[in-house]
């Protein structure tokens, strides 16, 4: 959205730009006279393919004759990030170096100490900045402040939901109240976006440093918790977020619905650690759902399921991190779950285990035991564990505020697609009853939703998906002669 302050300092066809609610106006002002290039700033939104904010910078470059650079700068201590999280970044630079230079933007990767963003506008002589989104507390706080610095125009797109969630200005409760307002938006969102080039060349400054995309991005970095080893489940780039994107949707959608719900069977798209770097759009994974509808593949039915998913129940936890502040504990939950949590707050937990217990996988629950399992040893969970995962992490810790605190913990650090909006609303959830109405009263919960370890483990076989586990994770993660489960 546009300052108005400032509106009657941008040319018309800029502003036009600038007039989309995808777009935040953080720095305004006309673009600087001298200029000789307009930066993209990547930071979330990691690809060249369906990207808004690389799309805004390259028709800003057209508008005003200017080439556009994109620039990555990598930082060794991103709140609660581990080797598993760079490698699996790392490895999609490479596709989106590529991705760029076919719409003839070059690329600029720096790290520490070279990889300060005023030092690179000012070597490359930015004429603006277009940056992208990210609704969490520590990026979002990132944004103002460079703002704050900048002496030139900076604009962000969200780029990362298919509606833009500033058409969402409060957070909605339930998803069945914000559903009816997202579905009105999706004949305007939910269409393909063609990706234009950048018609003019940028010569690079003769000796500008960039660090070469295939090499270790965190060579040397001596304070790197580099104690959660990577993960050879899941590749990182925007090449092999499509390829298992186009095996989903070929042999896995039209049973969507059916298997969505069976942890040992291979039922779901995997997309979420692609997402939650940006390597692929949720834009790109909806229309490729619905050209397989199209093409017969998949009936509607399934299709729509996705969508509830993708974009129903993903931008809901978008909504809630953006308009929720303490999104991450216990503080967020709606008054009828925070009373009721607080009432059972001294109910006997038995059994009870401890974080490093826990963490381990060492409880009485060979189900339990599994999906932390997968999670420790393959970098996810798969969604309909996650939901019993955080459940009991609710009833065997000393109170709901530390089985809030581990659940995040746990997350953040072993899910590839942790420190999300996704993981916090789902946390939320689970434990808080965020999204969730009162069920009915029992020890520990209150009126937050149970889910009991024996029904959960009738509604899939379990016993094959605990025997998946078993087999899959007996060799240290990464390592290679771990061997690979018939799962992944
Ligand atoms: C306790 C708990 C913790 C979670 N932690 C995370 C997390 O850290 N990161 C994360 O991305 N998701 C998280 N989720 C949401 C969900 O479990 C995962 O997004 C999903 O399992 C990813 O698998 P998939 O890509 O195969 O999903 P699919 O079923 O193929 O769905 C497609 C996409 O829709 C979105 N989606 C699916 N289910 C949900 C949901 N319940 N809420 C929001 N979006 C959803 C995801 O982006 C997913 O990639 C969590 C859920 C719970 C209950």
């Amino acid at each position: 959205m546009a300052d108005p302050a400032h509106q009657d300092l941008l040319p018309d066809a800029l502003q036009r730009l600038a007039d989309n609610p995808r777009v935040t106006v953080r720095r305004s002002g006309p673009p600087r006279k001298e200029g000789k290039c307009i930066a993209c700033w990547i930071q979330r939104a990691q690809r060249a393919l369906d990207n808004p904010a690389l799309d805004l910078a390259i028709a800003l470059g057209n508008e005003l004759d200017l080439p556009v650079v994109a620039f990555f700068a990598a930082i060794s201590n991103f709140p609660g990030a581990n080797l598993r999280h760079y490698r699996f970044l790392n490895q999609g630079l490479p596709d989106l170096e590529e991705d760029l230079a076919e719409r003839n933007v070059s690329f600029i990767v720096r790290r520490p100490p070279h990889n300060k963003l005023e030092a690179f506008l000012a070597e490359v002589g930015a004429a603006m900045l277009i940056g992208d989104e990210n609704p969490c507390r520590e990026p979002e706080r990132w944004r103002r402040i460079i703002a704050q610095r900048l002496h030139i125009p900076y604009w962000t797109v969200d780029a990362d939901v298919v509606v833009p969630s500033e058409l969402f200005p409060k957070h909605f409760y339930m998803l069945h109240h914000m559903r009816p307002k997202l579905l009105a938006e999706l004949p305007k969102y939910l269409v393909h976006t063609p990706a234009i080039k950048a018609r003019k060349e940028w010569r690079r400054p003769r000796g500008l440093e960039s660090f070469p995309v295939k090499d270790d991005i965190t060579h040397g970095w001596r304070s790197l918790d580099r104690s959660i080893a990577p993960v050879d489940t899941f590749t990182g780039g925007t090449h092999a977020a499509l390829h298992r994107l186009q095996h989903f949707v070929t042999h896995f959608l039209a049973d969507y619905p059916k298997q969505r719900n069976h942890p040992e069977a291979d039922g779901t798209s995997r997309m979420s650690p692609w997402l939650h770097f940006g390597h692929i759009s949720p834009l790109t994974i909806a229309l490729a759902a619905e050209k397989a509808h199209r093409e017969g593949k998949a009936p509607r039915a399934a299709v729509d399921s996705l969508l509830n998913e993708l974009i129903g129940w993903r931008e809901l936890a978008v909504n809630f991190v953006k308009h929720v502040p303490d999104y991450d504990s216990i503080e967020c939950a709606p008054e009828w779950a925070q009373k009721t949590l607080r009432e059972h707050a001294r109910d006997r937990r038995d059994p009870s285990y401890t974080l490093a217990q826990m963490e381990k996988g060492r409880t009485h629950d060979d189900l339990w035991n599994a999906a932390q399992l997968q999670m420790i040893h393959h970098g996810w969970m798969h969604n309909y564990l996650r939901m019993y995962w955080a459940k009991k992490i609710l009833e065997w810790s000393p109170g709901p505020a530390q089985a809030w605190e581990y659940a995040v913990i746990l997350n953040d650090k072993y899910e590839l697609d942790g420190r999300d909006p996704n993981g916090y609303a789902g946390i939320a959830w689970a434990i808080g009853g965020v999204h969730d109405r009162p069920w009915f009263e029992r020890p520990v919960f209150g009126t937050v939703r149970y889910m009991s370890g024996a029904s959960t483990g009738k509604k899939f076989d379990s016993k094959t998906y605990i025997r998946q586990m078993l087999s899959s994770t007996a060799n240290e993660p990464g390592s290679e002669d771990a061997s690979t489960p018939s799962l992944f």
